[in-house]
């Protein structure tokens, strides 16, 4: 069993191709969670994996928050909870786009109001972060959230994770590599883990969480396919998938 879970499926026709999107959709080794991050990728996410019967999850990420402001965010939130996806996300800080006090102040309120929204509908959150991983956890402190949370596209230090431990973290890893990402599939037990590819923006292909097992087995020294597993049932516990992703695998 193997899982993706973090992919936005639905940007492939448009970023990388038809050809990619019909080979992401038909493969059957790596079941995709299906990721939003704006309202017009959340309404393509979810129109998407219903009619695929995939999970979904939607939200509001920093990043839009920038480029399109708060006007319409009530009427946006309206939809996300309209359509009861498995999590909130992607969500958080992005100090790379946010790069004034009043954008940070506007990302800001948008992640608390989504914490707010994702505590009103008993979901975790999915979360993004650039360089802002101190504010981060400050933030989701001073809120007081309680449910859980998975660092998406994970680019935090040990100490971060270890700050959140309340929260049960979910640490979702891509092909990026890293030396602080190293040092956290060192520390951390593997029912920490999870694998992603945020394709087509970081990797191409759902497939391509191969190298990720691959890289968290020879690390820990693991077999892969105890690895993709486990890094699987971490990933359906924390979106209480039923029992479709069962049948896909890679190893
Ligand atoms: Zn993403």
């Amino acid at each position: 069993m193997a899982i993706d879970a973090h992919i936005h499926l639905q940007d492939f026709p448009k970023f990388i191709g038809r050809e990619a999107f019909n080979s992401a959709l038909k493969q059957r080794q790596v079941f995709p969670i299906i990721v939003g991050y704006s309202h017009a990728s959340n309404v393509a996410a979810y129109e998407l994996a219903s009619t695929h019967n995939l999970p979904y999850v939607l939200g509001i990420a920093p990043q839009t928050v920038v480029d399109e402001g708060l006007e319409n965010f009530e009427e946006w939130l309206n939809f996300v909870s309209a359509k009861k996806p498995s999590a909130i996300g992607e969500i958080g800080l992005d100090y790379k786009w946010a790069d004034t006090d009043e954008r940070k102040k506007q990302q800001l309120k948008a992640f608390e109001v989504q914490m707010a929204l994702a505590e009103r509908l008993s979901l975790p959150i999915v979360l993004h972060c650039r360089r802002c991983c101190d504010d981060l956890v400050t933030t989701i402190k001073d809120f007081g959230f309680y449910g859980r949370i998975m660092f998406h596209s994970f680019s935090c230090k040990v100490k971060h994770v270890e700050a959140l431990a309340d929260n049960r973290p979910l640490i979702s890893l891509n092909t990026w590599k890293s030396k602080e990402k190293k040092k956290a599939i060192q520390h951390f037990g593997i029912e920490r883990f999870t694998t992603e590819t945020d394709a087509p923006y970081i990797a191409k292909s759902p497939l391509e969480v191969k190298a990720v097992i691959e890289e968290i087995a020879s690390i820990k020294g693991l077999p892969e396919k105890e690895v993709e597993l486990k890094t699987t049932e971490n990933a359906a516990r924390f979106f209480k998938l039923g029992d479709d992703y069962r049948g896909y695998s890679l190893f």
